[in-house]
């Protein structure tokens, strides 16, 4: 935490192997330093200047499991939560981006009439297909909120743009919970990403990214790289692109 808050603290030398059994709190520590990395950035740079992506969750294919998504989404949540009552906590919400790939996130959220490349898989006819049939995969690998834990349904999932329902020309993928008396449904939705599009244009302060196997950096980890070296021209159109 000290190198986290230092930025001239000897830890910043440092890479370092965390070994410890399962079942240990390996990711509650991991969260836990995301939370706090997350919270420091808001504290030091008021306004939409702190917003953009924060940290970098990195997962093999293996061990990105359905468990591991769903507890850094309720930690987004729970920061998000506080973050709505707190100004201090910056005006752009607390985002969880799922950046794992096309076999498991849409890159792209597609329109009517779309034939280009991935049409079949496309954010808009994925959620389309889940909503006439739910025995069909849903649009996000997460299969319930991951606030209150009601599975999600296929009245779970919009297609948005600019703040209202358009499913031909959609901008957004929004999931809400439908579980009335959850903080995240009716009006408030919840802040997963889970389109390649509305990533790259929000910038969610959370980002998990798959990548192939050890040692190989894949294409979108090195772009995530060079976004975060460069988060001060990204957070400018993040902000533009709001
Ligand atoms: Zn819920």
């Amino acid at each position: 935490m000290r190198g986290i808050a230092c930025p001239e603290h000897d830890d910043r030398e440092m890479v370092d192997l965390l070994f410890f059994p399962t079942g240990g709190g390996k990711t509650e520590a991991y969260l836990g330093l995301a939370a706090f990395t997350m919270v420091l950035r808001r504290l030091r740079n008021a306004g939409i200047h702190s917003a953009g992506v924060t940290v970098l969750m990195r997962y093999t294919l293996r061990l990105l499991t359905l468990d591991q998504l769903g507890r850094a989404a309720a930690l987004v949540c729970a920061l998000e939560k506080e973050r709505a009552s707190n100004p201090k906590l910056g005006e752009w919400p607390f985002e969880i981006g799922l950046w794992v790939g096309s076999a498991a996130t849409p890159n792209i959220m597609g329109f009517k009439g779309y034939k280009g490349a991935g049409a079949q898989v496309t954010a808009r006819k994925k959620t389309i297909d889940f909503k006439s049939d739910d025995k069909k995969p849903a649009p996000i690998p997460i299969v319930e909120c991951p606030w209150c834990g009601t599975k999600f349904t296929r009245d779970s999932f919009f297609l948005m743009a600019d703040g209202k329902g358009n499913p031909d020309f959609p901008k957004d993928l929004v999931v809400k919970c439908v579980n009335p008396d959850c903080e995240y449904s009716g009006d408030k939705q919840l802040p997963v990403l889970g389109v390649d599009e509305p990533i790259y244009r929000r910038l969610p302060a959370f980002l998990i990214v798959r990548f192939a196997s050890m040692g190989r950096e894949n294409g979108s980890t090195l772009r995530a790289r060079r976004a975060l070296r460069s988060g001060r021209i990204l957070r400018t159109s993040r902000f533009k692109g709001r």
